[in-house]
């Protein structure tokens, strides 16, 4: 059974301006993050460092935290990480061996493993501070790679494993990447084109996927692995500091060409923190984190946070799908669940039927991130998982999130939450020569930036100096996203600044006029964008997704645009409406508003290596 929503919560689709209230007397767990529990009270980045272990004369290793801690205190037989294979039947049981289908990985057998590659790549000469690259589907061997290479004090960088050939070199080779490690197939396709491109790559490791021997130049993974032996189980952690590079990721490409954001060994601490009060992990979770690590919410969350509570993590190497997913929730009764607006479109888009043919009587939590969350989107939760959606809000830059709405705490539909503990977040308005100007009145809009000081800040963009040193402003992160914060402090995410609207005076974000349209039972998805106009200054033009079984017409549209300007007004309701089959996404899930504006006025799409469908 799905636990109870709370007594006073109202009915799905009557949030609008309203309030889900919690009631804690009912929640299944105890959260950790309570407005009345001490913790955040006392809250300290020093007291979150003290939870780790650290390694002797204060080193720092996310590997080492995420394995051998978990390890030492008791929870070495406990399944780390249950993987589901692309074959696999979310329900086929089968035994923890390679090669088939599903496997329970311990967090001992994890560090054993992660150590052998440690020492392997460390016998091929990998250093400190190398950068190895990692271009793979979720298999077991990528998680044993990204956590064996950070303790080795080897920098990791994710790839996409659909990224194709000219992405890949170019991230590559920006990144200096040393090593890689990959599948005979991805190497055959979109490596070995470009290797020649790549001068700094020395070695190629890849995972058996059954296919023989490989080509000439690469190494065996498994082999490796094997060589390694008992002896390299016992590798010795790198000494790796705080101020260390362990990570190299590479933006959405949503607004641009992809940024490499430089992540430091010192960023497990927001992991951890995060993990706490944004996912309230508790060590007898079971946790599904549906992002890839090739971007940094599948990293920070689909690999480290929840190694560093010692919960079972669900990786599953299937593509979306909304029956699948739905089973795997229920039948590997999953109780966090961490998602992405696009992907719950998605299975709204699948109808509501579907979804109630699952119970899911674990299921507790269940959070969003990565694109502003429609309320529809937050409804639907209670009415499909008996829980509201709880959106987060954070960057790749940031390294975790910043921003949530946690479990204990009223939802208000359609705003990403309150800062997390140890977040100082404000409201700012930039001014010439590079201040800023804080903005208190509450309800006022502006650039939401950040105290500088958490953790997991990124260090700094790869070859970028001056693009770095561009983001802050004395002691303030500035985050590019436009927000409003209301009188009891909750953000509400307005639209990034490059994507907000001028038109005739008013400022409007793309999102509120998405959400609007989404409220319209015929559409699943919408993208809004400005056109320039000579009397106005701009436009906004909508492009509209719809669901099975709604007919693109005038009729629709004609509906449509007096939804939008009965609930917006006329100033701020789209002038025009297009309908399109799909909107253009980041692999990520990112709508392209960029890509919608550039074909809409027919400009060069600039950077589309991160777009969905690319190869
Ligand atoms: P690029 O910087 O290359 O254009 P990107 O900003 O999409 O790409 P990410 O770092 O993956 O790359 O995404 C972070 C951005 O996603 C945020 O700055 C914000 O615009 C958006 N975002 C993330 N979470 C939320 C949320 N909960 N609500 C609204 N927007 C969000
Ligand atoms: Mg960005």
């Amino acid at each position: 059974m799905t636990p109870p929503a709370p007594a006073d919560t109202p009915a799905p689709g009557a949030q609008h301006g309203g309030v889900i209230r919690k009631n804690l007397a009912t929640l299944p767990v105890r959260p950790h993050w309570r407005a009345d529990a001490p913790a955040p009270a006392t809250f300290s980045w020093s007291s979150m460092r003290e939870r780790l272990a650290g390694l002797p004369g204060g080193g720092l290793n996310i590997g080492f935290e995420a394995l051998d801690r978990p390890v030492r205190q008791g929870r070495g037989e406990h399944v780390a990480l249950h993987w589901l294979g692309a074959n696999a039947g979310a329900g086929a049981e089968r035994a923890g061996l390679a090669g088939l289908d599903e496997r329970r990985i311990t967090y001992d057998e994890l560090r054993r493993l992660a150590n052998r590659f440690a020492s392997a790549i460390t016998r091929l000469g990998l250093a400190r501070g190398d950068r190895l690259f990692v271009l793979a589907p979720r298999l077991p061997e990528l998680y044993v790679a990204i956590l064996g290479a950070l303790k080795a004090g080897v920098v990791v960088s994710p790839l996409f494993s659909a990224f194709g050939p000219e992405p890949i070199a170019t991230r590559m080779n920006l990144g200096e990447g040393r090593a890689l490690v990959t599948t005979p197939g991805l190497f055959a396709r979109k490596v070995a084109p470009v290797r020649a491109q790549i001068p700094t790559l020395s070695h190629v490791l890849l995972i058996d996927d059954g296919s023989g021997p490989g080509p000439a130049g690469t190494h065996d993974l498994g082999a490796l692995l094997r060589e390694a032996g008992e002896a390299g189980e016992n590798f010795e952690c790198a000494a790796t500091r705080p101020e260390d590079l362990a990570l190299l990721h590479f933006t959405s490409g949503t607004t641009g060409r992809p940024k490499g954001a430089m992540h430091v060994h010192g960023a497990v601490v927001t992991h951890y923190a995060t993990g706490l009060y944004a996912l309230d992990l508790h060590p007898e979770d079971v946790f599904w984190c549906t992002a890839d690590p090739g971007w940094v919410t599948g990293m920070s969350y689909g690999v480290i946070a929840p190694l560093l509570h010692g919960v079972t993590m669900i990786v599953d190497e299937a593509e979306f799908d909304p029956e699948r997913w739905y089973r795997i929730l229920q039948e590997h009764e999953v109780s966090v669940w961490y998602t992405a607006p696009t992907a719950i479109r998605m299975l709204m888009k699948a109808g509501i039927a579907l979804a109630q043919r699952f119970v899911h009587p674990k299921l507790r939590f269940v959070a969003s991130v990565g694109e502003p969350l429609n309320p529809e989107a937050v409804a639907w939760g209670l009415q499909a998982l008996g829980l509201p959606i709880h959106d987060n809000w954070w960057q790749t830059e940031t390294g975790g999130i910043m921003v949530a709405n946690a479990p204990a705490f009223d939802i208000k539909p359609g705003s990403m939450g309150r800062p997390l503990p140890g977040v100082e977040a404000a409201i700012v308005e930039r001014l010439a020569g590079g201040d800023v100007r804080l903005i208190d009145t509450p309800g006022t809009q502006g650039e939401l930036a950040l105290k500088r000081g958490w953790p997991s800040m990124f260090r700094g963009y790869l070859h970028e100096d001056e693009r770095y040193r561009k983001c802050f402003a004395g002691e303030w992160y500035l985050t590019g996203d436009l927000v409003r914060r209301d009188a009891d402090g909750h953000y509400w995410f307005v639209g990034r600044a490059d994507d907000v609207i001028k038109s005739a005076g008013h400022l409007i974000g793309p999102f509120e006029v998405e959400s609007v349209l989404m409220e319209h039972p015929a559409v699943v998805e919408a993208g809004v964008i400005g056109k320039p106009d000579a009397l106005l200054g701009e436009t906004v033009k909508a492009f509209v997704a719809l669901r099975p079984g709604f007919e693109a017409g005038e009729a629709l549209m004609r509906e449509l645009m007096a939804h939008a300007r009965k609930r917006l007004g006329a100033a701020v309701a789209p002038k025009e409406i297009a309908f399109a089959a799909a909107l253009p996404h980041t692999r990520s899930g990112k709508i392209m508003r960029r890509l919608l504006k550039a074909r809409e006025l027919g400009l060069p799409e600039g950077d589309t290596s991160t777009m969905e469908g690319a190869a």
